[in-house]
């Protein structure tokens, strides 16, 4: 199984990073072992094995550029070639200072870097490629040496298996921590947008999809408040269907409910971003006009109410519906009820004058008509 908690898209750049670590480590190597030198000339001292460490430096260099060579020529590879890169550091390190058996340590090297890629494929290999040439070594050299028996060789593998499995349970420990944290932010990615849903629930109506009774006060509350302190203009209008009883009589509930949410689109198509439509009550809806003028709300609506008139609904058998409006300007000290008032009996004056119309609230009124 591949756990894709390592982004494999940057491995690259990180292998890049493990070979120019590799490259400090020789390169420090070769100017330990020059100082250590010049000391020991000066001093006339020769307690460091200073031609091991610029021997091993020198074989490292070698190694690590046949992995660069192999870098670019097996591009594909390239995780392995990186593990076995560090395979290198370790046998050149053992195989220069054999007595020193700390060095063996180093062996751990090629896991740990192949732990990084969160592949078990990857750390199997590194284990088989670490126990195998440690055989080699083993075989080839440190049986000779003092010190060594099968039995270290014995030990070393077990250690190297043990360390494996660690490596492979922290790997196991990686992706179920991830996964965990996945679930998390998938449960907070539903619970926004849940949120957000019950946030739009309580503010739309269901059926129209326009702004609620609710959430078109507090607008209204907040232009006043606005208003209150700054310079604002804008206009409420109130729009009732006509008749609208006996479309419910006459073609059923079902075709009002169709017809509600047509005269609903066309409010939402025709006004402005800045305008903000609600369904007021039942067949009654609220328009608030923001950034515009008097003349401007009162031509917007007459297009609204023209279009309305026009539109053949194949519910009511091919008929059209009207509405009144009344249209209310807010000026500075005017109440929010002053302000309903207003458009209330503007459209109150609509009906009464036969429906299908505007009427403003104003001291001079201003009437356009069907
Ligand atoms: P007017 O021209 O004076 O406004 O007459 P009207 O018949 O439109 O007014 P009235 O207040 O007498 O009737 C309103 C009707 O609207 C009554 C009610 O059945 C209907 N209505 C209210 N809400 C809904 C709704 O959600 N769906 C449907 N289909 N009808 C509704
Ligand atoms: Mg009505
Ligand atoms: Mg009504």
């Amino acid at each position: 199984m591949v756990f894709d908690v390592v982004n494999h898209a940057k491995m690259p750049r990180w292998n890049r990073r493990f070979l120019n670590g590799y490259w400090i480590i020789a390169v420090l190597c070769i100017v330990a072992s020059v100082v250590i030198a010049r000391i020991n000339s000066f001093m006339n001292a020769q307690d460091f094995p200073i031609a091991l460490l610029g021997q091993y430096a020198c074989w490292t260099c070698v190694g690590l550029l046949v992995v660069e060579a192999a870098m670019r020529l097996l591009k594909r590879w390239s995780d392995y070639i990186v593990i076995a890169g560090s395979l290198v550091l370790s046998l050149n390190l053992i195989a220069a200072f054999p007595l020193v058996l700390p060095t063996l340590a180093t062996l751990f090297l090629p896991i740990l870097t192949s732990i990084f890629y969160f592949q078990r494929h990857k750390i199997g290999f590194a284990l088989l490629v670490t126990v195998s040439s440690f055989w080699i070594l083993y075989g080839v050299k440190l049986r000779h040496m003092p010190f060594y028996s099968w039995i270290d060789l014995f030990v070393m593998t077990n250690v190297l298996v043990v360390g494996t499995i660690v490596g492979l349970e922290v790997m196991r420990r990686g992706s179920d921590l991830m996964k965990d944290l996945r679930s998390t932010i998938a449960s907070e990615q539903d619970l926004l947008v849940k949120n957000i849903l019950m946030d739009k629930l309580a503010k739309t109506d269901a059926l129209t999809g326009l702004y609620n009774h609710m959430s078109f006060h507090e607008y209204l509350e907040e232009l006043i408040r606005q208003g209150e302190q700054n310079e604002l203009t804008f206009q409420l209008a109130l729009l009732d269907i006509d008749h609208f009883k006996k479309v419910n009589d006459t073609y059923g509930h079902r075709a009002g409910d169709a017809v509600l949410k047509k005269v609903a689109s066309i409010f939402q198509e025709m006004v402005s971003p800045n305008d903000f439509p609600a369904r007021y009550g039942g067949e009654e809806f609220a328009i608030l006009f923001t950034e515009t003028d008097i003349r401007d709300a009162m031509q917007q609506l007459e297009r609204i109410r023209h279009h309305i008139s026009a539109v053949r609904h194949d519910e009511l058998s091919g008929n059209p519906i009207t509405i009144s409006i009344g249209l209310h300007a807010y000026r500075k000290g005017c109440t929010k009820e002053d302000l309903f008032g207003g458009a209330d009996t503007a459209l109150y004056r609509a009906k009464h004058k036969g429906r299908n119309r505007i009427e403003l609230f104003q001291e001079e009124r201003v009437t356009l008509s069907s």
